[in-house]
């Protein structure tokens, strides 16, 4: 029963041998030494490219090395697709075929196959040719021929097998390297990609930032402007504030004359013009007279109202250039430049009529004023304000002597 459960698979082997792929026509005598290199030579210049191999077909080469039982058993199933075989799957089961003959000491004919494949290499890639199931063949040959004492020959299959193996170990360098060179091209490219995130994500910042500057500049220019404004405004007030108060310092709050102390400063400068370019000067001194019963009878209010008074018909009759103050209480003093003691006189004079004509009677039915003048001029003695208006004050009192309500002159006193 077992021999006839072996029946198959001898056939199955049979069939095998007898197939084209294995027939007698393609079995070739020993070949020379030339004709052994010339496959290798000639795929050197050999541009095709490696062709795909049936993963079936590396499986049974392997089973054919070690475990033919097993090899034996796969080959039918591989046979079928036999007629769709390249020439490196042919090359292959060439291989096959010398490692099921191996064993049964035919190297002559495992020499043949081999040689007959190694015809196939010129029509095939050299890349796949260097390959350790593909370079293999040349040790196999190597040991056949060693086996046949042909030790030449095996010494050229083993320089081959040598330089395909050298070969292929430098393809396997390329190949590492240029998977190596993808990394870091990839790398590379992955790093700048990166770097263009960052460089981005840093502009955006950028523009952030200087948006956020501009817009602390426009505020802080709001703010300068603001200031400013407000700064212009305080000093317009405080320049304002400042011409009142001068304003207040040299007038009369009542009357809104000059005051005693700026009719002394402006007096004592318009003496010494008058003096340096020998120019007419004259002072006028007025009081009114018997103002005290005027308080006493009309009240102080009144008193106050009859001082603007006169004050306004002063400002009536001096020429703007002449300066009329008031000199305190009911006095006041006129400072007449470029104007002689006649032309002075003549001037108060207006002045004390313009009083006397006055009239009072809205402030009372029986009130009437008068004031007493007194006139004085520089003279080529006279040496101050203080001076000329010491003589007017003296000639205000001949007056008020003389009876009140008239103008006296200093000059005329001493003449
Ligand atoms: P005389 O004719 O000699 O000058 O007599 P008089 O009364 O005018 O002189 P006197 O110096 O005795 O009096 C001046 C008065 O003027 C005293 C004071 O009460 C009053 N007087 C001074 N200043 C003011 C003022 O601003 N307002 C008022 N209503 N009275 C004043
Ligand atoms: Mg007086
Ligand atoms: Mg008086």
């Amino acid at each position: 029963m077992n021999n006839l459960f072996q029946l198959p698979k001898i056939t199955i082997f049979l069939i095998f041998l007898s197939s084209p792929l294995f027939s007698e026509e393609y079995v070739i005598h020993e070949p020379s030494t030339n004709e052994i290199k010339q496959p290798f030579q000639s795929n050197l210049l050999n541009s095709d490219e490696p062709l795909p191999v049936n993963a079936r077909i590396l499986e049974l080469l392997k089973l054919s090395e070690k475990e033919q039982n097993k090899a034996e058993k796969l080959l039918p199933k591989i046979l079928e697709i036999s007629d769709n075989f390249n020439i490196a799957e042919k090359y292959l089961m060439l291989m096959v075929r010398a490692n099921l003959v191996n064993n049964q000491n035919q190297e002559n004919k495992v020499i043949n196959w081999l040689n007959k494949a190694l015809l196939m290499e010129d029509k095939m890639a050299y890349e796949q040719l260097i390959l350790p199931d593909f370079n293999q063949i040349h040790l196999m040959l190597a040991k056949s021929y060693a086996q046949n004492k042909a030790f030449k020959l095996a010494y050229e299959q083993k320089n081959l097998y040598m330089d395909k193996y050298r070969d292929y170990r430098k393809s396997l360098r390329k190949q590492r390297l240029a998977k190596l060179n993808d990394k870091y091209e990839t790398d590379l490219k992955i790093k700048s990609n990166e770097l263009l995130v960052t460089q981005n994500q840093y502009k955006s910042v950028r523009l952030k930032e200087t948006d956020k500057e501009t817009q602390i500049q426009h505020r802080n220019i709001v703010i300068l402007f603001v200031t400013a404004i407000v700064f212009l405004v305080l000093l317009f007030r405080q320049l304002k504030i400042r011409a009142i108060l001068r304003r207040l310092s040299k007038t009369d709050s009542l009357t809104q004359l000059l005051n005693r102390r700026n009719l002394f400063e402006e007096g004592e400068l318009l003496v010494q013009v008058a003096f340096e370019q020998k120019d007419e000067l004259s002072v006028i001194l007025l009081d009114i007279d018997h103002f005290k019963a005027v308080n006493d009878n009309f009240g102080h209010d009144v008193g106050d109202k009859v001082i603007v008074a006169i004050a306004e018909l002063g400002r009536e009759t001096m020429r703007p250039r002449d300066i009329f103050a008031r000199l305190g209480g009911e006095e006041f003093a006129v400072v007449l430049p470029d104007t002689s003691h006649d032309q002075a006189k003549a001037i108060a004079e207006r002045l004390r009529e313009k009083v006397e004509q006055y009239d009072l009677s809205d402030y009372g039915k029986k009130l009437s004023i008068t004031v007493s003048v007194g006139v004085a001029s520089v003279t080529e003695r006279t040496e101050s304000f203080d001076e000329i208006l010491n003589a007017a004050d003296e000639a205000m009192y001949s007056a008020k002597s003389a009876g009140r309500n008239q103008v006296c002159s200093y000059i005329e006193q001493n003449s």
